[in-house]
């Protein structure tokens, strides 16, 4: 057990932490067998050459090759080729080691086993640990149907334009969806761009797609009454998900676990034309996945600081009595991966709740 709570120590530096519990401990033994954790000791968030990782394990370096390729293959640990030598680093909880290993698929008995020990976990520990991210890790694109035309528009404020920078796009099975089971929407709609895009897909967990058919994954993601959200950073996209609020282990830090702020809302709001409304209940019984649209009597009404400004009420409104407006005092989001990082490990340094 000392190697596990070694390697959770070293998981806990990311600014995504992994907090202890006895859950993960047992998570990170199937994730990581013994006779394979001895090598990912060896590792950290740094992809480092596997003649560098053997020698620091004191093994044959075709051995240590053999066993970080396994653990690469189960989605445990990343891999790439440097100037022609095959690289490994740890992967974050998330998006990693939470997800990749649903993407997956497999043994059904280990991913029964796994998705009770997330939830376990996630219950206990990480839904806080994420919630505690300032600035969130995660960040709502609105539907594309339902941005107005008559504001500037950013591109960092549409997930299209976003995911249009990428040289690569890949498609996989949502490992939220997959692990919770609580509904029945679309599960290939989780998408991930350039090196983690090639990366999943080279170890079967993703398949490589085109930007149309990416484009076509939001379309269905909207009509389906899902959320997109993405990378919080204005520069370019890891990841862009469709998130169900029963499922999502990000949309659920609202929906359930009262962090209204734990997700960053897109730059609109929903506003509400009340003497276009017929009253019929869409918005707010089967569209908003947050619950900020309410029926007061006859008609809608929109809590402004609630919602989230996905725009999934919008294309479904009888009469288009509900529209998006930009929010006042919107805060732009940090222009890089890096600096969203710098400023979240900040926020922890300052508030003293460092792992
Ligand atoms: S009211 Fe609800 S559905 Fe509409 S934009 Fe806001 S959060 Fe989304
Ligand atoms: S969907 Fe439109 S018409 Fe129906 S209650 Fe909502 S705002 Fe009113």
């Amino acid at each position: 057990m000392h190697h596990y709570h070694r390697l959770r120590e070293t998981l806990g530096t990311h600014p995504i932490g992994a907090p202890e519990s006895e859950e993960f401990l047992e998570i990170l033994k199937i994730l990581f067998p013994p006779g394979e954790v001895e090598i990912a000791l060896h590792l950290d968030f740094r992809l480092r050459k596997v003649s560098e990782v053997a020698g620091a394990a004191g093994v044959p370096e075709e051995e240590a090759l053999k066993k970080l390729e396994s653990m690469a293959d189960r989605g445990s640990v990343l891999a790439k080729k440097i100037e022609g030598e095959m690289a490994y680093a740890l992967l974050p909880v998330y998006p990693g080691l939470f997800e990749y290993p649903f993407m997956k698929g497999g043994d059904d008995e280990t991913r029964k086993r796994l998705a009770r020990l997330w939830h376990a976990y996630y219950m206990k520990a990480m839904a806080a640990e994420l919630a505690r991210a300032n600035p969130p890790w995660n960040r709502v694109f609105p539907a594309e149907e339902a941005i107005p035309e008559e504001y500037e528009i950013l591109p960092f404020e549409v997930a299209s334009q976003m995911m249009a920078k990428a040289s690569d796009i890949a498609l996989a099975n949502c490992p939220c969806r997959i692990s919770a089971q609580n509904c029945d929407k679309p599960l290939d709609v989780c998408l991930s761009f350039d090196g983690a895009a090639r990366f999943l897909s080279e170890r079967g967990m993703a398949r490589m797609i085109s930007l149309e058919e990416a484009v076509e994954v939001l379309k269905r993601s909207e009509e389906a009454g899902l959320v997109h959200t993405g990378s919080n950073s204005a520069e370019k996209l890891v990841f862009m998900c469709n998130c169900c609020p029963c499922c999502c282990h990000f949309l659920r830090l609202i929906t359930e676990h009262n962090y209204p702020e734990a997700v960053a809302k897109s730059s609109y709001r929903a506003s509400l034309n009340s003497g276009e409304c017929i009253g019929c209940g869409v918005c707010a019984e089967e569209r908003c996945p947050v619950k900020a649209v309410t029926l007061e009597g006859e008609t809608a009404a929109v809590n402004a600081e609630k919602c989230i400004g996905c725009g999934l009420c919008v294309s479904t409104c009888p009469t288009g009595a509900i529209t998006l407006v930009k929010r006042g005092n919107y805060q732009p989001p940090p222009a890089t991966a890096g600096e969203l990082v710098k400023r979240i490990v900040g926020n922890k340094q300052k508030s003293g709740i460092g792992d």
